[in-house]
């Protein structure tokens, strides 16, 4: 009898413990990719993280599909960054008739703006993405409440790693001479992590890509980068190397490889998760700017 019940014990431990399956995980939709790598960090094992706009795609040039709506229509909870990144969000949740929460990751940070226009670009510095992290956890525990210990968790070790993480990049950025510490990039990215760590950037193309620059414009860089003797220019991820390329050209100047910076690469590349987007990027800083 007693042997039984303990049997019985053991079973339904088992039978807790055990992974979600997966048609009981929940559904999470984020926007782009960089979001739905915090999301699955923060979820683990309870959720099934989808991802709208996909590895080395621009987020701010997105066209939704009608299968993005039907994805976004089976959430349970919708993650998105918000300040202004994701202007074609609220007519595709309409369109798909999602009730979901929508949680903004971005909530409580603080801001930059640059010439008028808020800088959606928070997730490049890792102070933000640790109150992303908490936003999300916040926004699972509502959604979910019996996953309350398993998010408090994963949040806590993934905070761990983002800790580990922000000292690595003081450190690669605390070894570049100050005096070539700035870098040209296509689009304006990297605001909140020059400010955080102390690099400064200049950009043809403002905090969004939906402009092509000027000639003028243009003409203008090229004068900053010979006079400011600006060591190296970057391409990203998410946009057309041509210009870089060109004003590289016209200047002289290295070209430092390219940095993430609106979304991850493919699995298997060089930046498949968050954390090895930030590694690549100092690690390509670093090789272009030691003296
Ligand atoms: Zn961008």
């Amino acid at each position: 009898m007693v042997a039984w019940r303990h049997v019985l014990l053991v079973g339904l431990a088992a039978l807790i413990a055990a992974p979600a399956a997966a048609q009981d995980r929940i559904k999470a939709v984020a926007s782009f990719s960089i979001l739905g790598d915090l999301v699955r960090n923060v979820g683990g094992d309870r959720l099934e993280v989808a991802a709208l706009v996909g590895p080395n795609s621009d987020a701010h040039a997105f066209s939704p599909t009608p299968a993005d709506a039907r994805t976004l229509g089976t959430a349970r909870l919708i993650v998105v960054n918000g300040l202004g990144l994701e202007g074609w969000m609220t007519r595709l949740v309409k369109a798909s008739g999602s009730k979901a929460p929508v949680v903004v990751a971005s909530r409580g940070i603080a801001t930059r703006t640059l010439e008028g226009a808020i800088d959606p670009h928070a997730w490049q510095s890792v102070a933000n993405v640790k109150i992303y992290v908490a936003n999300i956890r916040d926004g699972l525990i509502k959604a979910d409440p019996p996953g309350r210990s398993a998010y408090e968790a994963t949040v806590a070790d993934y905070l761990g790693k983002l800790d580990a993480l922000e000292r690595d990049v003081r450190a690669a950025i605390g070894q570049i001479p100050a005096e070539r510490r700035k870098i040209i990039t296509t689009h304006d990215a990297f605001g909140y992590f020059g400010a955080a760590y102390g690099l400064a950037l200049i950009a043809p193309e403002g905090v969004s890509t939906d402009t092509e620059p000027s000639a003028r414009d243009v003409a203008r860089i090229i004068t900053q980068i010979k006079a400011q003797k600006i060591p190296a220019l970057f391409m990203e991820n998410v946009v057309n190397p041509r210009l870089m390329q060109q004003i590289a050209r016209e200047t002289g100047a290295k070209v430092g490889g390219t940095l993430y910076s609106d979304a991850l690469s493919e699995p298997g590349g060089a930046a498949p998760t968050y954390i090895d987007m930030m590694r690549h990027n100092i690690r390509e800083l670093s090789k272009a700017l030691a003296p």
